[in-house]
């Protein structure tokens, strides 16, 4: 079987360092924010070059506290893709604000930003950009629009810790964004965590202060807030994790390399141009294909596992049904959730098991047309 994400290999090779910083909290006795946490967030603050970082308890509790901590909430409306995981909008619904989705570039996937304008009215307060599968979006396009009209940006970078957009890092570009430790994130730990990156001295306070309880100083509350933190033992997990973010990635974008040169005269399958202006650190390779279905029974046959990524859009959810959205509102997604299929991707994945996929892929020839 040859497996999307090798998960085991990856926390097996960390496994020694794991037991070590485990057994070292055990005994420092400090369980929640205590020394390990301070030190990821100010490694990774220092690493993204951003004043401020904050553990909290995952991805999806980061992009509500964000909002929280920018009082967006009912009567809001907040612009985001309908081409993401749930969680980019169920953060916006959960604090009572209205998620607006606008469709995406077909060559990119990630959110288009000539249709961000169209979708602004007098209720919008902020854009969540996501980074999907690990290339960042158009940040500077964003960001214009955004300064002109006074919106929030809210990256979330959950899917590309280390992706280089123009020179930065993702996560310091928006006001602020949104990051999760969850295990199959190219920044993973064995459970659940979360950070959010900002260079905004008060909302970083606040984000501070909402993660526990609306809380600064132990038994008095400011204002109602929440029980999210990173604690102690995935903090460690995560530092270690950072340590090799950096060939890690570097090998991702090999495989990539590697994979692109191998489909490049396909005609049944195509691969999403890499812009030259930022890095894709690729926390999923995804081709498109008309044949989608027929490539993926081509390699489940052989043992060989693939994804799709994703195959509903947001705005065709269920729990979204009170939105009236109906099929045709984003064709863009909706196309695109018919024809990705993500392949085994992950700086664990052996050459050897990727020639596999590749020589399934290619074998196709004889019975796919265009
Ligand atoms: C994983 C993910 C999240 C949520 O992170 P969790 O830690 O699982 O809560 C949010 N947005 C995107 C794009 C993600 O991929």
């Amino acid at each position: 079987m040859i497996e999307l994400v090798p998960l085991v290999r990856q926390f097996q090779s960390m496994k020694q360092d794991i037991l070590q910083a485990m057994a070292d909290t055990i005994d420092s006795g400090k369980f929640i924010l205590g020394p390990n946490v301070q030190r990821l967030e100010s490694d990774i603050s220092a690493y993204l070059e951003v004043s401020d970082a904050i553990g909290v308890a995952n991805g999806t509790d980061a992009l509500v506290l964000t909002l929280d901590a920018y009082g967006i909430g009912p009567g809001d409306e907040v612009i985001t893709t309908p081409f993401t995981f749930f969680a980019s909008a169920e953060a916006v619904s959960r604090v009572g604000a209205t998620p607006v989705f606008a469709d995406i570039d077909p060559q990119t996937y990630n959110i288009d930003p000539a249709r961000i304008e169209e979708k602004i009215t007098p209720a919008t307060k902020a854009i969540i950009p996501v980074h999907l599968f690990g290339q960042p979006a158009d940040m500077d396009e964003m960001m214009s629009i955004a300064n002109k009209r006074g919106l929030v940006v809210i990256e979330d970078a959950c899917q590309a810790f280390g992706a280089e957009y123009k020179g930065r890092r993702v996560g310091s570009i928006g006001h602020a964004a949104c990051f999760s430790f969850f295990p199959t994130k190219n920044l993973g730990t064995i459970g659940d965590g979360g950070l959010i990156t900002t260079s905004d001295k008060e909302v970083a306070q606040r984000i501070r202060r909402l993660r526990q309880h609306g809380s600064n100083k132990k038994y008095y509350h400011s204002e109602i807030g929440y029980n999210s933190r990173l604690d102690e033992l995935h903090a460690a997990i995560v530092q270690l994790a950072l340590s090799k973010i950096d060939s890690w990635n570097k090998e991702r974008m090999r495989l990539a390399v590697r994979y692109r040169e191998a489909f490049k005269d396909l005609p049944y399958l195509r691969v999403g141009p890499e812009p030259q202006d930022r890095s894709h650190i690729y926390h999923l390779f995804c081709i498109q294909s008309e044949h989608r279905d027929q490539l993926q029974e081509a390699l489940t046959r052989k043992d060989i596992q693939s994804g799709v990524y994703y195959p509903r859009p947001l705005h065709l959810q269920e729990a979204y049904a009170s939105l009236h959205y109906g099929p045709g509102a984003y064709p863009v997604s909706e196309r695109l959730s018919e024809q990705l299929l993500a392949l085994p991707m992950s700086p664990f994945l052996l050459e050897s098991e990727q020639d596999q996929v590749i020589d399934v892929l290619i074998g196709l020839k004889g019975e796919l047309k265009p």
